[in-house]
């Protein structure tokens, strides 16, 4: 297939339909209450903007080297260490973003007509990355699972052959909020070793956890040199803004991807990876306080679907949940943004038709609001 055709095929961002629609109305007068949003509702901490501002008034405003610089690179390397994965400064890619690191991997891995495995429901941009570059996608349903991977691994061992070259995990996960269970990941290294499968890790959401251990990939036997962990700073320190990624990989994949962000977008700004350094660095309070605030919400709205007679999923992490909605999730979302003024995201976004997800990056107050609103419309009924 050619370029044309491939991005032809893929679909326009379903969440950012959404925020567009949102923006209308509000810009209309409608007081739209928006849980639709992929951020947190926090400020960057005042020591990271304060780095990013020395580095500013230090004239670090020049190109970076396109890898990233080497302090951000070790840092992120000794941290990755420090969680026993595999990983030196030389297997270390600063990115603008995960979005970017992903885009990299992708097309570093992925050659027209391969095939490439997502565990659904799956964060919209993957499908469209892996179209992008040609692949033939296969995508396992934990809808019957409660969005669980462990008891749904029979049906991943069942999708996936020597054919595929690619399985995305993302963990805890967005849109579900799942964390996956040891034992889910060791399936998933089994099967990887089994059929010679590359895997991307996505541990975006790492930090933001409320229960559940986290397992990285790349820490299992086995894993080290056929996973591509990414991560970066959007999350975990409100810096969505910022631009800051990164992804740690075998030598190899770090000098082929290297090529497409050198000719392409080169390394994030310097300054900002000055700020990255310090978020690394210094004190940790300010993301722990934002995840007991995200924890609070999730029991807040769980109590409250459940007064309803609805029973979500607790997520164990991320910020967002999957709320049981009609079969056409489409129609649900738009009625519900037109008539109740609440703005989410149809599941089917997320390849899980039937739900919507809702995030709570908002203040309480807000969702509450957001459920009584859906709750007095009749959508909760
Ligand atoms: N991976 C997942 C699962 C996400 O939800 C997001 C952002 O919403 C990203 C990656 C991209 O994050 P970044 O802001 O670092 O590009």
């Amino acid at each position: 297939m050619n370029y044309t055709d491939r991005v032809t095929r893929v679909e326009p961002s379903a969440t950012l339909a959404v925020s567009s629609l949102a923006a209308e109305l509000t810009a209309e007068g409608v007081d739209v209450v928006d849980l639709s949003v992929g951020e947190p509702d926090f400020e960057t901490p005042e020591h990271i903007k304060a780095a990013g501002r020395d580095a500013i008034t230090r004239g670090e405003t020049h190109y970076s080297p396109s890898k990233g610089i080497p302090e951000l690179r070790e840092a992120i390397a000794e941290d990755l260490a420090a969680q026993g994965m595999p990983y030196g400064p030389e297997n270390v890619m600063v990115t603008p973003g995960a979005k970017q690191a992903l885009f990299e991997v992708v097309h570093t891995v992925v050659e027209d007509g391969d095939e490439v495995v997502l565990l659904d429901p799956a964060w919209v941009s993957y499908a469209a990355m892996a179209e992008i570059a040609g692949a033939d996608l296969t995508r396992v349903d934990l809808r019957e699972t409660d969005f669980q991977l462990e008891p749904a691994l029979d049906a991943l061992e069942a999708a996936v052959s020597s054919d595929t070259e690619l399985l995305i995990v993302n963990s805890p996960n967005n849109p579900s909020g799942a964390v996956y269970s040891r034992a889910a990941m060791e399936g998933v290294r089994d099967l990887a070793v089994k059929y010679d499968i590359t895997v991307i890790a996505d541990e975006i959401y790492e930090q933001i956890r409320y229960a559940g251990e986290h397992v990285s990939l790349a820490t299992l036997d086995g894993m080290g040199e056929r996973t591509v962990t990414v991560n970066g700073f959007s999350k975990a320190y409100a810096m969505t803004g910022w631009r800051l990624g990164y992804f740690a990989a075998p030598e190899g994949l770090i000098e082929q991807a290297g090529k497409i962000q050198s000719h392409s977008v080169s390394s994030a700004a310097t300054f900002v990876q000055h700020a990255g350094l310090q978020a690394l660095e210094g004190p940790s309070e300010p993301t722990a306080e934002m995840v007991e605030a995200f924890e609070d919400r999730r029991d807040m709205l769980i109590e409250a679907f459940a007064e309803h007679g609805i029973d979500v999923p607790t997520p164990e992490g991320a910020f967002y949940m999957m709320l049981p909605v009609d079969d056409d999730d489409e129609a649900w979302c738009t009625a519900a943004l037109e008539e109740a003024h609440v703005a989410t995201v149809p599941g089917s976004a997320f390849g899980a038709p039937g739900y919507a997800r809702l995030s709570y990056a908002a203040d309480e107050r807000r969702l509450r609001e957001g459920v009584d609103r859906l709750a007095e419309a009749g959508f909760l009924d």
